[in-house]
């Protein structure tokens, strides 16, 4: 084995493969980040045994040793977040900058759940028989699955494991195979913080291999997942048949109102910071942009006049503003999205070329559509690349509801001074998220995250809410005799 060799990491041991996946740098293709190890089923089975006879006494450990190793963890990504950060843009492709507070969220994800773990809070409630008492509480939800996307390699991986742990989980993880890197520096973090064997195991590989089998297997009580809505509804139908818990944060296609009385500076940051920034690989990413007559004009030329300065380079540039598309194929997803909108009539006003640089990787300039309607392909589609596309709604009540005409319901935003359509909004918009003057892309840790419609199932994620799923509810009757 290399040190470029990358293993798994399964009940308490690195075992490697020899079937070894290729993680390399999308602004610079020459650049190898190294070769990682493809979990076989069986290393799969054998990470789900060792989490399943590792969760009795993890779920009994004191709330004090869990919060510890928790903190551990959070404290050397912080400390660790430059290098950190750089392993990610190199694996992922968005600016340093952005790797860097990718880790740094990780990092705060830790810290906040290592307080969780003191915060398993129960019920004690009069019972309706006199004498009895009866209690609620909340245990461990046993063995969990996490499956997650390419796109947040750190931050998203972080988001599960820490709140599973917390809540007193084992813990079987699956990063994507397109970047295993940042998953794999988490997995030997968390190898050395003090973790019992088997709480914590790490199978990278394919989706269709090891995510299946984490989906398929009676020993895995829960499974999280995060990522396509394809995908996502083939794994919910296999965790459903077999009776084991499920949530899921899949695609979006966010809109963004804008009306006449926004201030268009805000507006114009709105809409480009919240959609083609880090390349529109988030799922969050303000795609549509719905416009009223008075604004529409100034709002696209604004846009178009932001789009046209945004310095695409290499991500490890402290120069570039947006980072080349993730691979091969997102960037041929790109280009025939951009097609399609080129072919129903869609206006575009810059971007949406393929650049050279002077290394090879997968540049794409911003494309910024005009004159978009709701029943487009490229508006109603989720591309997951740096495209947005504006279209214009005669007053806030079609803009309402264009916006809230779509599938997915993932986050939503308006732009706007007045009180009243930022409040009736807030109200009526069908969306899990919701955003005033700001853009949709952007959230905090402490509070729940999660959409509604095809976006998401089940609970949501992150804050105090990620207990729901981690923990399942006992009601105990005494009689003290
Ligand atoms: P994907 O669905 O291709 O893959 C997600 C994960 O599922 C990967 O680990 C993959 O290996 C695994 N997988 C693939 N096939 C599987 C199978 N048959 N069984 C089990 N596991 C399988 O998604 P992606 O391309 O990695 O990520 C992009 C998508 O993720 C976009 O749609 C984006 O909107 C979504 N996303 C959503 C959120 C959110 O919180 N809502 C956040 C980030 C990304």
């Amino acid at each position: 084995m290399t040190s470029m060799e990358k293993s798994n990491y399964v009940a308490g041991e690195w075992v490697g493969s020899g079937d070894l996946s290729e993680n390399r740098n999308p602004s610079d293709l020459d650049d190898l980040v190294g070769l990682y190890a493809r979990a076989s089923a069986q290393q799969t089975h054998d990470a789900i045994a060792a989490a399943k006879s590792a969760l009795p006494a993890w779920s009994a450990a004191s709330p004090q040793s869990r919060a510890e190793i928790l903190e551990r963890v959070g404290v050397e990504l912080l400390a660790r977040r430059e290098e950190l950060g750089a392993l990610l843009s190199r694996e992922e492709g968005k600016i340093i900058s952005e790797g860097i507070g990718e880790v740094t969220r990780a990092a705060q994800l830790f810290k906040f759940y290592a307080q969780e773990a003191l915060r398993v809070e129960g019920l004690a409630i009069a019972s309706i028989r006199p004498g009895v008492r009866v209690e609620v509480r909340n245990e461990p939800v046993g063995v969990v699955g996490l499956i997650t996307p390419w796109n947040f390699p750190i931050a998203i991986p972080a988001w599960k494991i820490a709140p599973a742990l917390a809540f007193g989980n084992t813990v079987v993880f699956k990063p994507a195979d397109l970047t295993p890197a940042c998953g794999w520096a988490l997995a030997e973090i968390l190898s050395r913080s003090g973790l019992p064997a088997g709480v914590f195991n790490l199978v990278m590989g394919r989706g269709s291999v090891v995510g299946d089998i984490i989906a398929r297997s009676s020993d895995v009580n829960a499974v999280s997942f995060t990522g396509s809505e394809a995908t996502g509804r083939g794994i919910r139908t296999l965790v459903a048949e077999r009776g084991g818990k499920i949530q899921q944060e899949m695609g979006g296609k966010s809109p963004l109102v804008v009306l006449d009385d926004a201030n268009l500076e805000n507006a114009v940051d709105c809409a480009i910071g919240g959609s083609v920034i880090s390349t529109g690989q988030r799922c969050t990413s303000n795609t549509r942009i719905i416009a009223t007559p008075g604004i529409y004009d100034a709002l696209v030329e604004g846009m178009a006049a932001r789009a046209r300065k945004l310095v695409v380079g290499n991500a490890l540039d402290p120069a570039s503003q947006i980072g080349p598309v993730v691979d091969e194929r997102q960037l041929s997803v790109n280009l025939r999205y951009i097609g399609i909108a080129d072919g129903e009539g869609a206006r575009r006003l810059c971007g949406g070329d393929v650049l050279d640089r002077p290394q090879r990787g997968f540049y794409l300039s911003p494309a910024v559509y005009a004159d978009c309607t709701n029943d487009m392909v490229h508006v109603r589609e989720e591309i997951f690349g740096p495209v947005v596309s504006v279209l214009k709604a005669a007053d806030y009540e079609e803009a309402l509801a264009i916006a809230n005409d779509s599938d997915l319901g993932l986050s939503s935003g308006i732009c706007t001074t007045s009180l009243k359509h930022a409040e009736d909004f807030k109200t009526r918009s069908t969306s899990g998220m919701v955003f005033v003057n700001l853009p949709t892309a952007g959230v905090d840790y402490h509070v729940p995250f999660g959409g509604r419609k095809a976006s998401s199932y089940g609970p949501r994620e992150q804050g105090r809410a990620a207990r729901e799923f981690f923990t399942t509810s006992k009601t105990a009757y005494t009689n003290p005799l």
